[in-house]
């Protein structure tokens, strides 16, 4: 089979999401240079990966200039804390990760003339006021709350890759990436499925936030993955939905953890997060219809694959 792709630039590559998509990348026959600065993430995700002729894990931090060299065909730039717990606690770094990292990222992609890829997310919605959430959604976003390092900075890098676009002819693509999970999220980077999924694999108490009323939607990273390349290999610039539709609740979502690993844990109540999502769900339309891409991976499926993975590595090491 021929490789899509010659060579990619993957930021973010040692991430959740990156290391699996690296993975995908290999296997399809892609050169991958990963790039990271492990602020979020262990080199762990990626060390199976270390000995392949094809996979080069470079230390970098996007927010100075990118200079790899030789030419790239395609970069995904998903360099950034994604995780509610580590961009609170890396607020200036996620806003230099999103500016400055997107244009480095950028400036990569117009020098080799290659496609880039920003991975935004459904965080530019806000706390959404329409729902499902469809692409021409302008968001509802509180630009000075805790939360707006993320949002914000996504927001902006979204405008930053349009404008490179119009301005510049950068062959851009923007894919919104809705709640993922799967193996190898950080157990204490505090999102939801990691934590939950360690508190009843140790008997503690799930700390479900708020009423745990809220939704969310969440899709598996083989299918989040899936879509990235989808969005690749198309023209299209998006910006893009790629996220599962199933919208559950907090609350319904830690009791399906609770019956996959067979824990006895309670639930226990906890101050809901400020300016946190009352409903997310995607319209994925576009989606379907342009890059005839839908998610695969149900949560009866992708969930005890999750746990299956945890209880492997569990406990493991917290990242500081
Ligand atoms: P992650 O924290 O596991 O991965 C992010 C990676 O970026 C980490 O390896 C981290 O070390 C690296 N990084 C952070 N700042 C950097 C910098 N300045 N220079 C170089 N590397 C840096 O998070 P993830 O869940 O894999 O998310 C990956 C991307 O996808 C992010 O851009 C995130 O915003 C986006 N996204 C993820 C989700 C999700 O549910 N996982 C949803 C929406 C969007
Ligand atoms: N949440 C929770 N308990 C936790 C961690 C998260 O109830 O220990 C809630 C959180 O308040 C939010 C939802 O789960 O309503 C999803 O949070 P997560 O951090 O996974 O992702 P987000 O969609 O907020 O980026």
């Amino acid at each position: 089979m021929t490789a899509a792709f010659k060579r990619a630039l993957v930021t973010g590559g040692a991430g959740f999401v990156g290391s699996h998509l690296c993975e995908r990348l290999l296997a399809a026959g892609t050169e991958v240079v990963a790039a990271d600065n492990f602020a979020t993430a262990h080199t762990a995700n990626v060390e199976h990966l270390l000995d392949l002729p094809g996979f080069r894990l470079v230390p970098r931090d996007v927010t100075a200039p990118l200079t790899e060299p030789g030419r790239f065909d395609v970069v995904f730039h998903l360099a950034s804390a994604a995780s509610p717990r580590d961009y609170f606690r890396l607020p200036l770094e996620t806003l230099r990760a999103g500016s400055y990292g997107t244009e480095h990222a950028l400036d990569i992609a117009e020098r080799d003339d290659a496609r880039f890829v920003l991975a935004s997310t459904s965080e530019v919605y806000g706390d959404p006021k329409e729902h499902p959430q469809r692409e021409d959604y302008w968001g509802h976003v509180n630009p000075i709350g805790p939360r707006s390092v993320y949002d914000e900075a996504k927001r902006y890098a979204e405008a930053l890759t349009s404008a490179m676009r119009r301005e510049r002819g950068v062959n851009t693509a923007i894919a919104r990436i809705f709640n993922t999970y799967g193996p190898r999220m950080r157990p204490d980077d505090g999102r939801m499925i990691p934590t939950f999924i360690c508190q009843a694999l140790s008997g503690k108490p799930l700390t479900v936030a708020g009423t745990g009323r809220q939704t969310r939607s969440l899709c598996y990273v083989d299918d989040t993955v899936r879509g990235l390349l989808a969005l690749a290999a198309s023209e299209l610039p998006g910006p893009v939905n790629l996220g599962n539709p199933h919208e559950l609740t907090v609350l319904r979502i830690a009791e399906e953890i609770l019956a996959v690993t067979g824990s006895s844990s309670r639930i226990d109540y906890i101050d809901a997060a400020v300016d946190d999502p009352v409903r997310r769900c995607p319209d994925i339309s576009l989606a379907r219809r342009e890059l005839g891409w839908a998610p695969k991976i149900e949560m009866a499926e992708g969930l005890p694959r999750t746990v299956a993975w945890y209880t492997r590595n569990h406990p493991l090491e917290p990242l500081r």
